[in-house]
């Protein structure tokens, strides 16, 4: 038993008994761990809110090889991204990253480089002007399944290989210039086109149509096209769409049954944004 030191995003947390908590981490240095807090609930807690979810704490554990959980010693607030508190949209967003992870990670698998992007996303999440947060979210999305092994195929059909289906016109941002994508399918893991889904035999549940190019449009690594579908700004129900095509890929490779709550409650925030503008 070794006793640890890492910085640690909260992904969740939940009680464990009468008074004590078990805090799930992504930690920089060991990974996902489960940290059991013994007597935060019995009011004034020492750890204070550094255990509560989304906050960026310093954490100090003790360490057992084989154990699914392991005792907190210490825990203070490095960063506290109030915003993702204040604001509903940057709330919901910032929960389906925290959500992803807790889910889709394995624990004790520490990886440096997906720990600091975690964490920059969620800064551009408490930072950034809120219109530009789908894209963040769907990049973020698309880093977490390349990095567990299941890349989407954007580039061409998943069905057919062919290439030529208006993702590449879609990049210079001709208007119009989007036909030939037919939906995306979670089930293929990727796009398919027109001629394969006019077949009748393949089945694209998730049909965003024009839109398929905007993934298109990510997997060729350009934000600035991300938003707009030949043009035009997308809906709440477009951006809704996305989300979803994206999380179905995610849900459906992730090997066990699994939804992700998140994306419900984004898509209500996206409804009540809707019938406010
Ligand atoms: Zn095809």
């Amino acid at each position: 038993m070794a006793l640890v030191t890492s910085r640690a995003i909260v992904l969740r947390n939940h009680r464990l008994g009468e008074t004590s908590k078990v805090a799930v981490c992504y930690t920089r240095d060991y990974g996902k761990v489960r940290l059991v807090a013994k007597g935060v609930r019995k009011g004034g807690s020492r750890f204070g809110a550094a255990l509560e979810p989304l906050m960026v704490s310093g954490v100090v554990f003790y360490l057992r090889e084989g154990r699914d959980l392991s005792l907190v010693s210490q825990a203070s607030i490095e960063r506290e991204l109030p915003e993702l508190r204040r604001d509903v949209v940057r709330m919901a967003m910032g929960g389906a990253v925290v959500e992803l992870l807790e889910r889709l990670l394995p624990d004790h698998e520490p990886d440096c480089e997906l720990y600091e992007f975690t964490e920059s996303t969620l800064e551009v999440m408490s930072e950034a002007p809120v219109a530009t947060l789908d894209a963040v979210l769907w990049r973020f999305m698309l880093d977490v399944a390349c990095r567990l092994g299941y890349r989407p195929e954007l580039s061409r059909c998943v069905h057919c290989g062919e290439d030529d289906c208006g993702g590449g016109s879609a990049r210079d941002g001709e208007a119009g210039s989007t036909a030939g994508w037919a939906g995306f399918s979670p089930e293929l893991g990727g796009l398919v086109c027109d001629r394969c889904a006019s077949g009748g035999e393949l089945e694209v549940p998730l049909a965003v149509g024009p839109e398929a190019a905007v993934l298109a449009a990510l997997a060729g690594d350009d934000g600035a096209v991300a938003l707009t579908v030949a043009g035009h700004e997308m809906t709440p129900a477009t951006r809704d769409d996305i989300t979803r095509a994206l999380g179905s890929f995610l849900e459906q490779h992730a090997g066990r049954s699994m939804r992700l709550k998140s994306l419900d409650f984004l898509a209500q925030v996206r409804r009540l944004e809707e019938s406010d503008s």
